[in-house]
């Protein structure tokens, strides 16, 4: 997605370990009118394919799934809950991912009244490193008998295991952008 990268180009930073900070449109403030762009770009990319729920995981894919929901027939978001919380029902779909931003493992939790057996769920998340997220959230998905359809990044760090094990997986993976390399804080895009 051109208009993706350049926005990265123009506004990503660089930090050290390999972290791209997109905290002006993504992270932090959020640009609705660029994940519009964003939210029909994964439309096109999953046009074939029958979705009835999404699934994300809090905090920053919320944004991205929420706006995205709206090009699929405003079909329901639930977001992966990463915080302990007495509000969140006992009867959950649980698992253990690995952070890759904070150097720690951490519990993930999704409620089981949201998730039903048979739905076609469309996974969204707004990085992929080592794809320890996105495999987190196939296993809720898997534990809820419901089925994965796909999984959508919006920033894919391609020189990072993630993309490789989950292509290999067989699960279809759509990265709007994928970067190759960050060298010397120069990005290099796969085409
Ligand atoms: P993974 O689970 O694939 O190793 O890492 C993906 C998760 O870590 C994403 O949900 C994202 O929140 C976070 N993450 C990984 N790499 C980066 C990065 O370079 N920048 C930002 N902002 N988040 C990242």
């Amino acid at each position: 997605m051109e208009s993706l990268k350049n926005k990265i180009m123009s506004e990503g930073i660089v930090l050290g370990g390999d972290i791209l900070k997109v905290d002006s449109f993504l992270n932090h403030q959020i640009d609705v009118g660029f994940l519009n762009e964003i939210g029909k770009e994964f439309k096109n990319r999953f046009k074939d394919v029958k979705v009835d729920k999404i699934l994300t995981i809090e905090a920053s894919g919320i944004a991205i799934a929420s706006i995205t929901a709206q090009y699929f027939g405003n079909v329901p978001v639930v977001f992966a809950k990463k915080s302990e919380s007495k509000n969140l029902d006992s009867d959950v779909y649980e698992t253990k991912v690995y952070s890759f931003t904070k150097d720690r493992d951490y519990a993930v939790k999704v409620s089981k009244k949201y998730l039903s057996e048979g739905e076609n769920i469309l996974i969204l998340d707004d990085f992929l490193a080592n794809g320890r997220a996105a495999v987190g959230l196939m296993d809720i998905v898997k534990q809820a008998n419901a089925n994965v359809v796909g999984l959508g990044i919006v920033i894919e760090k391609g020189f990072q295991d993630g993309g490789q094990i989950l292509r290999d997986s067989g699960v279809r993976l759509e990265s709007l952008a994928i970067i190759d390399s960050i060298a010397d804080g120069k990005l290099e895009y796969r085409d």
